[in-house]
């Protein structure tokens, strides 16, 4: 951190610890969102929007990283409303791979916009008023210390940081890659070779492009800047971590020989565990958002077809959604990780959707912005290790970007090295903030854009209300009692996964002060036709199917009672509805 920022955060705290004092809440936290934040500057910055907060923002541990660092988690919620767990929650995190850093603003971003507009506008003031939210900024804070400080290229550490022997020699981590050049990235190296199968870019020579056939070549491509640390022979085949922690959750999980870095068994990872932990005791969350990069993607599972697509009536609440993300986002798709990106068994959106019943996206952050293939071609090499070829290929690589644009702070133009192994080379490169970050500049948007879709999904979480109740006295102290209870948005208030799978426990509808003889479905109120339903002994009906989007549900019920009841509709991942009826 520069001495200007430290200056900068420290008044900020001290404004917000007098604002706090003299009611002044909040105004005065200003976050920028030019530039990336590391574990301490993040944590400051949550601690002081809490000191100016308080009333709305709540941070707890959730657990402990591979290494014995701390996970937080911010939670939002306004107590004068009601209760976090009596809303629908949304949940977001962020940088469960370590390189994608960016994901971690985005989060940072949605509470301070929150914050920020609270009162201001109506939207942010409704949504913080009404939902509860649940955000883990970063899943990985090893790895994100390690990236935004430690020499590595844009592709690692995706892993957390727990030692882990990569090519099973009985130790772990001993060749990792070393930055030979000290320009503070991995970059590349490449030897002279007319046996290679590149040469030269005619357009750049600092590209290369693949020989054609019969031709002579002029490079080979040896990897990434490295040495041979332990002597074995091979160069980097054991760097920091070697695993994956979205791929050790516990739905269609599959082991390491099927799904590379899946762990030993599923949550065997810390993180993983931590993160399924802090879900499945807020069972409140209705929706979810899981960033990762890149690629210009709002995806959802399934994450392979091993085991069946989605539930048909969710996929529509799904395609609402994402369709209008496609909008919110300029130049992102909204697409099926299997279909259209590649398979992955044991994510994280295949847990919290087909264990929890929880409608969630993982948006792939940003467009490389140093590559001019087409969105076609990104979409084929988003986010897996790309082919370390594509980055130094000439037709790919947008050099005007990192010449004119960058203004050369992102590229290391190939220079020669005596290596221990390959002898003359040379070593070069896109630098690791060139490629699957935004650049400083554009940040912002990346953070406000994808902050808006966030908040768009969480206002299109299930918004209960009781509509319509009519009642009419029968004598005796019985009355009917005809009720609705409406959902003005499009998620359901219960998954057609979690209704069919009972994944969690159903709705119910509730009559307090008043006794629930008995009570039926409306099945068509012109012709007076009812279909009865169970009524429990303590006064309630469960609702199996919970509320559709945009639909209602309605009952006729017989109630004993005198002067009034009050009718509760409590939903799990819908929050509760209520209302006092008069009986007269
Ligand atoms: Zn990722």
């Amino acid at each position: 951190m520069t001495i200007k920022k430290t200056l900068l955060l420290t008044m900020a705290l001290v404004l917000a610890a007098l604002g706090a004092g003299t009611g002044l809440f909040g105004a005065e936290v200003t976050l920028s969102f030019d530039h990336f934040y590391d574990n301490a500057e993040l944590l400051r910055s949550l601690q002081a929007l809490q000191q100016a907060y308080p009333q709305f923002v709540t941070i707890t541990p959730i657990g402990k990283t591979g290494t014995g660092k701390d996970l937080w988690a911010v939670i939002l919620n306004n107590p004068k409303t009601g209760p976090a767990e009596l809303k629908a929650g949304y949940y977001i995190d962020g940088n469960i791979h370590g390189n994608e850093i960016q994901g971690t603003e985005v989060a940072l971003y949605t509470v301070y916009y929150l914050l920020k507009n609270y009162g201001k506008t109506e939207f942010a003031t409704r949504l913080l008023d009404e939902r509860s939210f649940y955000i883990v900024p970063t899943v990985n804070p090893d790895s994100r210390d390690y990236f935004i400080h430690k020499a590595t290229d844009s592709n690692s550490p995706r892993s957390g940081l727990k030692p882990y022997d990569e090519d099973h020699d009985g130790l772990a981590d001993e060749d990792g890659p070393d930055d030979l050049d000290g320009d503070g990235s991995i970059t590349m190296m490449r030897k002279k070779d007319p046996n290679g199968n590149l040469k030269a870019d005619p357009n750049d020579p600092r590209l290369m492009v693949q020989v054609k056939p019969g031709e002579k070549g002029e490079y080979v491509l040896l990897g990434e800047e490295g040495i041979d640390n332990d002597g074995d022979g091979q160069v980097n085949e054991d760097g920091p971590g070697g695993y994956d922690m979205n791929r050790n959750f516990g739905w269609n999980w599959q082991p390491d020989y099927v799904q590379r870095g899946a762990g030993d068994y599923p949550f065997s990872f810390d993180e993983t565990k931590a993160v399924a932990d802090f879900i499945l005791a807020h069972p409140n969350i209705a929706g979810v958002q899981s960033f990762h990069n890149f690629g210009g993607m709002i995806l959802r599972g399934p994450g392979a077809k091993n085991l069946g697509e989605y539930n048909p009536m969710d996929r529509r609440v799904y395609d609402f959604i994402g369709k209008q993300g496609e909008k919110i986002l300029p130049g992102y798709r909204y697409v099926t990780v299997y279909k259209d990106m590649y398979t992955v068994y044991g994510g994280t959106i295949d847990f919290t959707y087909m264990d929890l019943g929880i409608f969630t996206f993982s948006n792939e952050l940003d467009m490389d912005p140093g590559t001019t293939e087409s969105t076609e071609k990104q979409k084929k090499g988003a986010e897996e290790e790309q082919d370390v070829m594509s980055r130094v290929f000439g037709g790919q690589q947008n050099m005007t970007y990192y010449d004119n644009v960058l203004m050369g702070a992102e590229y290391t133009n190939w220079k020669p090295y005596k290596h221990p192994l390959y002898g003359d080379i040379e070593i070069g490169g896109i630098k690791k903030f060139g490629s699957r970050v935004p650049p400083a500049f554009r940040l912002a948007e990346t953070c406000h854009r994808n902050a808006a879709f966030c908040l768009y999904h969480a206002d299109q979480m299930p918004r209960l209300a009781i509509d319509e109740v009519k009642v009419k006295p029968l004598g005796d102290g019985l009355y009917q009692v005809d009720v609705a209870i409406a959902n003005s948005r499009m998620t359901p208030s219960m998954s057609a996964q979690a209704a069919q799978k009972k994944l969690h426990r159903a709705d119910r509808l509730t009559v307090e002060g008043g006794e629930l003889l008995t009570a039926g479905t409306m099945v068509d109120k012109f012709q007076n036709l009812t279909q009865k339903v169970e009524t429990n002994k303590k006064n309630f009906v469960w609702v199996e199917n919970g509320v559709p989007g945009f639909g209602r549900v309605e009952f006729r019920l017989l109630v004993k009672g005198r002067d009034k009841v009050n009718l509760v509709f409590d939903s799990i991942k819908g929050g509760v509805a209520t209302k006092t009826v008069a009986l007269k």
